[in-house]
């Protein structure tokens, strides 16, 4: 399997490549130049697999040659070994054909596990054949960084630094990103907000020397083995609930769209999914394109959704790709819109695509916390804001009931509980194989808000 760049002007890589890499040269994101589809009997043979059965299966032709079949399934196998169900991510039910996909299983309580726990194995294989080593470093607003730290910690080809804000993560998020006491992980706390740790990352990339002097390499949203790791559970959950015999609708909270788009990836792949709903909290950028066509830019307002307070959704740029019949050009001019002039406007042939696939919906502050304390009286689960959010989208573009509907339920309560507590007055309690967590001594380096300084600290610490 070859990747192309949604922008048209960067070489073709192949899988391990494109994984290492990131970002293309051209500024655009790797695509598959083509899509492999599973036939009607190898979807129905999924059903009973083990997870990381079926995660083999789908993953496979994106592969390719890049590693043996042996080899991938003990990186599946390590992969997945360290959630807290056996079946990964298992379904429940909240209503008569509504569902929520768990995603929440995996050592940070987030569906970002479910691609690192993946991606850290693939570096690992990778760099061990080569003899390569590489430094991690990523900006996060939470999530991500603790789940890059739970993937990378403990590996001997990788050294992982993480910014994060200091004083702007909850502390639960913190704890799990310096209480982790390996010798290769490195939580840094810069004087900062989110904007300014992205920043200094993205510096530090541009800066080529250095990247070349240190093998900076990223696993940010937009890396495409992350993406592809989340297509196998729209496979599991559909083949439990009937596919392909029947079809079935999925609701997903959406940030950066990396989540959503591993459905429409398994649609490609042949997947009867019927319907594809975005759910966004205030920050509706995409809920705005669905309606008007017009994708602009607007400020971000801070929400009790956190992980999807974003502005620019960047993996929205491979659906891009494919509404415009995979032109790489009219993709890099969309894009140069959108950073020079905030936005741009889709073609009625792309708004008309965009439409025949996906549903968007919105829910405000008060929405949310309303749809924690419905589902709680209703079903007794307590859900975290993100699945709040899809739950309430989930529910208003609910259409034929016959169709059932999987809401992704994207983190676990306990990960945001403030939020949860003010919203219905319980607060749940973290999970027992994590209760410790707040009895660990954390070990976190306060950096200044200057290049100069963090990269004496990434360097250094590689160079020794
Ligand atoms: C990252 C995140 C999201 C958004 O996912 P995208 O792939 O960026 O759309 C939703 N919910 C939670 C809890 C997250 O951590």
């Amino acid at each position: 399997m070859k990747y192309i760049s949604t922008r048209g002007g960067a070489p073709t890589l192949g899988f391990e490549e494109t994984m290492l890499t990131g970002l293309a040269r051209d500024g655009g994101l790797y695509v598959p130049e083509t899509w492999p589809t599973l036939t009607e009997e190898e979807i129905t043979a999924l059903a009973g697999l083990p997870y990381e059965e079926v995660a083999f299966r789908v993953m496979r032709p994106f592969v390719g040659e890049a590693f043996t079949d042996e080899e991938f399934r003990a990186i599946l196998t390590r992969a997945y070994a360290g959630f807290g169900h056996v079946a990964r991510c298992p379904l429940s039910q909240i209503g008569p054909n509504d569902w929520l996909l768990e995603l929440f299983h995996g050592p940070t309580l987030a569906f970002k596990d479910v691609a690192m726990q993946l991606i850290g194995q693939l570096f690992e294989a990778s760099l061990k054949r080569s003899g390569k080593r590489v430094t991690i470093v990523g900006a996060t607003s939470g999530d991500t960084g603790s789940a890059a730290i739970e993937a990378f910690r403990g590996l001997d080809a990788v050294e992982v630094f993480i910014l994060f804000p200091h004083g702007r993560v909850s502390d639960v998020q913190r704890r799990q990103m310096t209480t982790p006491d390996d010798a290769n992980v490195h939580a840094l706390a810069i004087d900062g907000d989110f904007d300014d740790a992205q920043a200094r990352v993205k510096d530090m990339f541009n800066d080529h020397a250095f990247r070349d002097g240190v093998g900076l390499a990223g696993v940010n949203s937009i890396n495409w083995a992350r993406v592809l790791a989340q297509a196998v559970y729209y496979f599991t959950a559909a083949v439990s609930l009937g596919a392909p015999h029947r079809k079935v609708s999925f609701t997903v909270p959406t940030g950066n769209f990396g989540d959503i788009f591993a459905g429409y990836v398994a649609k490609k792949m042949g997947l009867p999914i019927d319907r594809l709903v975005i759910a966004t909290n205030q920050n509706d950028i995409l809920h705005r394109t669905l309606d008007s066509g017009a994708h602009v830019k607007e400020g971000v307002t801070p929400s009790i959704s956190p992980s999807m307070d974003i502005q620019v959704s960047s993996n929205f740029e491979r659906l891009l790709f494919e509404l415009y019949d995979r032109e790489g050009a009219a993709v890099a001019q969309l894009m140069g819109e959108l950073s020079g002039a905030g936005g741009f406007t889709l073609s009625q042939g792309a708004l008309q695509r965009l439409r025949a696939e996906f549903d968007s919906a919105r829910a405000s502050e008060e929405e949310t916390s309303e749809t924690i304390r419905t589902v709680l009286a209703e079903t007794g689960q307590v859900l975290c804001p993100h699945t709040a959010v899809a739950v309430k989208a989930a529910r208003e573009k609910r259409g034929d009931a016959s169709v059932p509907m999987v809401v992704l339920a994207t983190a676990h309560a306990a990960k945001f509980p403030d939020a949860v507590e003010s919203a219905c007055g319980i607060r749940p309690p973290l999970p027992a194989r994590m209760s410790n967590l707040f009895d660990l001594p954390e070990r976190v380096t306060r950096v200044e808000n200057d290049l100069g300084a963090i990269q004496s600290i990434v360097g250094g610490e590689r160079v020794a």
